[in-house]
């Protein structure tokens, strides 16, 4: 086995499938189903969902909404997606904890590194809700942070596409896909797989990415066997 701890970002966005608002559950569901083999095969998963699929701090700025107060409506948005992932996952056994990183003790734990890392070695995978708990920062930063916190070995972009373009293949069919690239390339490039913020953390810390399609059966597992799947980025 390549990756023996990772760290899956999950966007909000792909929760909704076809759907405007809210989460598919039959999308869920196949999530759910892709996380277990992993966790059966003996990685240690943890995840990090985002919330757009519900609420966007900036989306609301548009409707008139304060952005501090926009930005934690968007953080209590990946609570909720959060608490459906881990129903879904139980509900194949699939043994869950979430922390988030604003509290709210009826519903999960708190952010507590040791923790989550005791959860992991216990084969428990570790959701982690509410983003970095900070308005102005993006569940990407949250993936990227937690990863580096819990030493994950890489972070897993599950996306839509099966990995990183030299432009955006849902428009222009001549687009080529690297299997892997530097960090120094997407950024002279312009290539745009996370935030800024996100993206630097990621390059400071040596945290190899992956982006890759989440939405084909099978992807998962092949990455922690170390099978070539999506894009890999690193130094
Ligand atoms: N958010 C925030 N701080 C964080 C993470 C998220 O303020 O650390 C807010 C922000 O408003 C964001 C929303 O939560 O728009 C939903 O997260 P995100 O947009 O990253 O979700 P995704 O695009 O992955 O669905």
């Amino acid at each position: 086995m390549k990756y023996k701890r990772i760290l899956l970002k999950l966007s909000g966005e792909a929760l909704m499938g076809n759907q405007q608002y809210g989460i598919d559950s039959k999308i869920l569901q196949m999530y759910a189903e892709e996380i277990k083999d992993v966790v059966d095969k003996g990685s240690e998963v943890a995840i990090v969902i985002g919330g757009g699929n519900i609420f966007r701090g900036l989306s609301g700025v548009a409707t008139g909404i304060d952005r501090v107060q926009g930005d934690y409506m968007g953080m209590l948005a990946t609570v909720i997606n959060g608490m459906a992932l881990q129903s879904a996952l139980e509900s194949i056994g699939v043994k869950t904890r979430l922390q988030t990183a604003i509290r709210m003790e009826q519903v999960a734990e708190p952010f507590i590194k040791r923790k989550a890392e005791r959860h992991l070695e216990k084969g428990r995978v570790v959701i982690f809700g509410a983003g970095t708990g900070n308005p102005y920062f993006t569940t990407d930063t949250a993936a990227t942070l937690k990863a580096i916190e819990i030493n994950a070995e890489v972070i897993l972009k599950g996306t839509r596409v099966d990995g990183i373009y030299n432009a955006d293949p849902e428009k222009d069919k001549n687009a080529v896909k690297f299997n892997s690239i530097s960090f120094e390339e997407v950024y002279q490039k312009g290539l745009k797989i996370m935030d800024m913020t996100a993206f630097t953390l990621s390059q400071e810390n040596n945290l190899p990415i992956i982006v890759f399609d989440m939405n084909k059966k099978g992807n998962l597992v092949k990455i922690i066997e170390g099978k070539e799947v999506g894009t890999l980025v690193t130094i």
